[in-house]
């Protein structure tokens, strides 16, 4: 049978300390392939000790070093020469980081020629990993041009044929990839003994066009064409996801529990691209999905879903509880309309989820000011019903004696629309905070992305967007090492602000957040649920943890997260072996 090999495109440097969770999504294509005899070899430099190969421990150290000592110098001419050295080894690093990075792409094209690779697939990712991608994709035209390279992942999804624009894929797979992907494998077939791409890729294109192929990408003639989607479902994804266990990975599997949203209109959200419809897994399903990982050390889950209602997480919960399961999780959780009229219900929900591992939760509230809400966000609940589902948590938390983490979203600044000031949303934010006091908030600026509300009318919602910011988006790069005022300009700007100046908006507020109300910002739920598992619980310790691993992503010595990643590690293993 056909195989194909997968590699995980990636970045030069850490963005979150989350990043090297095991890949469902790759976990999933492999579990599937496999099932169906296709072989399957996922290549996924997501890990650790990849990432700390890419940047020479002095060279971070020193980095981390001086970045540290510049937050408590006061002498200006000191300062000045510390940020000077820092921003010039900064720039060092960065150059050392891609050189190693193209060397190790460079050699991985030729192992895949060696190989005599027929099939490769490339997860792609935005910023640099997208860069790096389009790296191998070049040197393996030039020196495997029999190989046939596609695509897949949430960035193709997102931006489907523009990709292919800017790139020089052959073939790509958005949404579900697993069901294109067994079809083109099983058109491989037809060529094991006698690879020849341009036939292989001729047959391909003949399929498609008969309507065979779903959620399909391809090439002809100098133009690129799409098929039509395939409606996702929970019920047909029947395969487990299978991981090559590694140390260097973090053991946490982002377990579908749901596709889609039950809500699925703000305005704001690109949800809907790529789940139109929302689906929910049987709850016995997903607990045999869990019994699977635990059978190999993993106890600790995400939930998939970007809303777990707490209504169908009690059930989920109630079926972990019966089948005496002992894991952690995080999920997502939106605030629920009317939570105060339903107050009693919900406190049982979240009592039930706490009781089955739930520890950590992501709350998009988006606003305190309840006309952004509704007229910008359409989120579709008030500022009542976001206090209300929190108390509700929180209630839920003094029942069982256990502590589950609140990590809550807002978009900071927002779009007026000429009725409201900055000033009063501010006012209502803080307002919020206060009465919700969550465990964290996370901050982000407004960003209008493709095939948002925000974005089609953007006119409307005051956003002035540059004709070329889609492909500039696609290979934007946040970087984190510098003030803001130094990142490469994006052609956004909101209400006649230019993006900086809504980042500095943003930057200004979550200090706000800190100093007045003692609540930490960006620390998000599956942060709180990697603390949690390697036993940091106390806000102090968190709150240092925070700052050390936030100055490991910029420095790029990662020591304390990978340390982080080797107790959550063994708190996995514990975990999941205990019966
Ligand atoms: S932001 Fe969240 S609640 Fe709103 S549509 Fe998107 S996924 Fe659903």
């Amino acid at each position: 049978m056909a195989e194909i090999i997968l590699w995980n495109s990636i970045a030069k440097r850490r963005r979150s300390i989350s990043d090297t969770f095991y890949d469902n999504g790759l976990g999933t294509l492999k579990g599937y392939l496999e099932d169906k005899g296709h072989n399957v070899e996922v290549i996924d430099w997501a890990r650790g000790d990849f990432f700390q190969s890419l940047s020479p421990l002095g060279l971070a150290r020193g980095i981390r070093n001086i970045y540290t000592a510049l937050g408590s110098i006061k002498n200006k001419a000191i300062k000045k020469f510390l940020a000077f050295a820092y921003l010039n080894m900064q720039e060092t690093l960065s150059a050392i980081q891609r050189k190693r990075l193209r060397r190790k792409i460079k050699k991985l094209a030729y192992e895949l020629k060696k190989k005599k690779a027929h099939i490769v697939g490339i997860k792609i990712w935005y910023g640099d990993a997208f860069k790096n991608a389009k790296y191998l994709i070049k040197v393996l035209k030039k020196i495997a041009p029999e190989t046939c390279l596609i695509a897949g992942g949430y960035h193709l999804t997102l931006y489907e044929e523009r990709i292919f624009e800017n790139s020089e894929f052959d073939l790509g797979v958005v949404c579900e990839a697993e069901y294109a992907l067994e079809k083109i494998l099983n058109i491989a077939d037809n060529y094991a003994g006698a690879w020849d791409k341009n036939k292989f890729l001729n047959d391909v294109t003949i399929s498609a066009k008969e309507g065979k192929i779903e959620n399909l990408i391809y090439r002809k003639d100098n133009r690129v064409y799409k098929t039509p989607r395939r409606q996702p479902s929970v019920h047909s994804s029947k395969s487990i996801p299978k991981y090559v266990i590694n140390d260097n990975k973090v053991s946490v599997h982002v377990m579908v529990e749901s596709l889609g949203c039950d809500w699925g209109k703000c305005h704001f959200c690109v949800h809907s691209q790529f789940y139109p419809h929302y689906s929910l897994r049987d709850p016995e399903e997903i607990t045999r999905e869990i019994e699977e990982m635990l059978k190999i050390g993993i106890g600790v889950f995400r939930f998939a879903g970007s809303d777990t209602p707490p209504s169908f997480g009690a059930r989920i919960g109630q079926r972990i509880k019966e089948k005496n399961l002992r894991i952690i999780f995080g999920m997502g959780s939106r605030p629920i309309r009317n939570a105060r009229q339903q107050y009693e219900h919900l406190v049982n929900a979240y009592t039930c989820l706490i009781e089955s591992g739930l520890r950590a939760v992501f709350m998009g509230g988006e606003s305190g000011n309840d006309f952004i809400n509704q007229e910008v966000m359409n989120k579709g609940v008030t500022f009542e019903d976001i206090v209300w589902t929190i108390k509700a948590f929180k209630e839920a938390q003094n029942k069982t004696g256990e502590k589950a983490f609140l990590s809550l979203a807002l978009i900071y600044p927002a779009p007026l629309l000429g009725k409201v000031t900055l000033e009063k949303v501010k006012e209502d934010n803080m307002r919020l905070l206060k009465e919700a006091l969550p465990d964290s908030v996370m901050i982000t600026p407004p960003g209008p992305f493709l095939h948002t509300r925000w974005y089609e009318q953007r006119e409307k919602f005051g956003f002035k967007v540059e004709d070329e910011i889609i492909r500039l988006a696609m290979e934007y790069e946040y970087v984190l090492y510098k003030p803001p005022k130094l990142w490469p300009e994006l052609g956004i700007s909101l209400e006649g602000r230019p993006f900086k100046k809504l980042l500095e908006e943003c930057n200004e507020f979550r200090r706000q957040v800190e100093n007045e109300l003692d609540i930490p910002t960006d620390i998000s739920d599956e942060h709180f649920l990697m603390f949690y598992a390697a036993g940091i619980k106390e806000k102090e310790e968190i709150l240092k943890v925070k700052k050390e691993t936030m100055l490991d992503i910029i420095s790029c010595d990662y020591t304390l997260t990978r340390e982080i990643e080797k107790r959550l590690n063994l708190f996995s293993k514990k975990i999941a072996y205990s019966d």
